[in-house]
């Protein structure tokens, strides 16, 4: 691990001057950032603290739920606002990591955690994610846990976080705070695609904050899942992960995780399942639509049909 500069923030506008130059980056709970940095996959010349700022609340706003982004991923899955509006983040939380991890890992730090990709983290082989150019470890390699949508020929790497796609089903709003003042990104625009820059996960620049998540109150429902298909059943990420909903309008919302280099709303699928009967072979349907144009490699083909199934079983779980 790099020697670097630590510096607890007091204030969000200390913070934001501070996480200002070319090497510095904001540490929440370093769950996955020090990792990062002691595996030598990252390094920081200057780690700002955020943990002290008065961003670990969530309030009653008026679009819906404003979660800080300091709330531990335990405190927001206890939540009794979020257990009785917003199950599918608790369900989605709850599947994630441990209990001690849980309870050091931050909202805003969840957002931003990096892909599992095995060549990610090992930095004896390629891996156009660390270092752009050097090429694709996985296509040709071991690829058991990669991304079936949404893929290039650059990378192949799926986003990790179980809560971001419950927060991709509810259409969340992530709230941010830079240099330039605050401004506010639709989770669907946070995340990106790997296209041939797959070594920015998202849109947020260099020194901007997250100060918060909304969870907006279109998205409050009683009927919501978060479906989990893992190689173990505790402390493992999703090959495949569905997170679905019924809307304040009876509309069925399903978002996916495991098969993406983000977060994956099967926009595809709601819309077959719009004004149809609640049927088993809807449901299938739905689900052919959505992966009709997936594309497996030599080890995680099973991943289709793995998706296909677990939507069935999600959208069953919430009719
Ligand atoms: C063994 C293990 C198993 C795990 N299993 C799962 C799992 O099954 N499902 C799952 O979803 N996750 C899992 N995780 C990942 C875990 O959920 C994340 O590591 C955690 O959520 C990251 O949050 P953090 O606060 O610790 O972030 P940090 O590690 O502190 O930071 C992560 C990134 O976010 C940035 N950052 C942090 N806060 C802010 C902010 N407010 N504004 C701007 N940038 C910020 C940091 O600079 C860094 O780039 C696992 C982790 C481990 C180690
Ligand atoms: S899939 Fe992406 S993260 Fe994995 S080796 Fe390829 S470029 Fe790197």
């Amino acid at each position: 691990m790099n020697p670097f500069e630590y510096k607890r923030a007091g204030s969000v506008g200390e913070a934001i001057r501070e996480g200002q130059p070319v090497g510095a980056k904001f540490l929440g709970g370093g769950t996955n950032l020090i990792d990062l940095m002691k595996y030598d996959v990252e390094e920081h010349d200057k780690l700002v603290d955020v943990t002290r700022l008065p961003l670990a609340k969530t309030t009653e706003s008026e679009g819906g739920l404003m979660v800080g982004a300091l709330v531990k991923n335990s405190d927001l899955a206890q939540d009794p606002r979020v257990l009785g509006r917003y199950g599918v983040v608790s369900k989605a939380i709850l599947q994630g990591a441990s209990p001690q991890l849980r309870n050091l890992a931050t909202t805003g730090g969840n957002l931003l955690q990096r892909t599992r990709c095995y060549y990610f983290y090992d930095t004896a082989l390629p891996c156009n994610k660390r270092e752009p150019g050097s090429g694709c470890g996985a296509v040709g390699g071991f690829n058991r846990i990669h991304a079936i949508l949404g893929q290039s020929d650059q990378c192949i790497a799926t986003h990790p976080s179980d809560m971001a796609v419950a927060m991709r089903v509810l259409d969340a709003v992530v709230m941010v705070e830079g240099p330039k003042g605050k401004r506010s990104i639709p989770i669907a625009d946070f995340h990106r695609l790997p296209g041939d820059t797959p070594q920015i996960d998202t849109n947020l620049q260099h020194g901007e904050l997250i100060t918060g998540v909304m969870l907006p109150s279109a998205a409050a429902h009683t009927k919501g899942t978060y479906v989990k298909v893992r190689d173990r059943q505790s402390y493992a990420f999703a090959l495949v992960s569905v997170a679905a909903i019924v809307d304040a309008t009876g509309k069925f919302r399903l978002a996916l995780g495991g098969v993406a280099h983000k977060p994956w709303r099967a926009e595809k699928a709601e819309a077959y399942l719009a004004g149809k009967p609640m049927t088993k072979e809807n449901f299938r349907a739905a689900a052919e639509a959505e992966l009709a144009d997936a594309k497996g490699y030599e080890h995680n083909a099973f991943k289709i049909e793995l998706a296909k199934r677990t939507i069935v079983r999600a959208l069953t779980e919430v009719s």
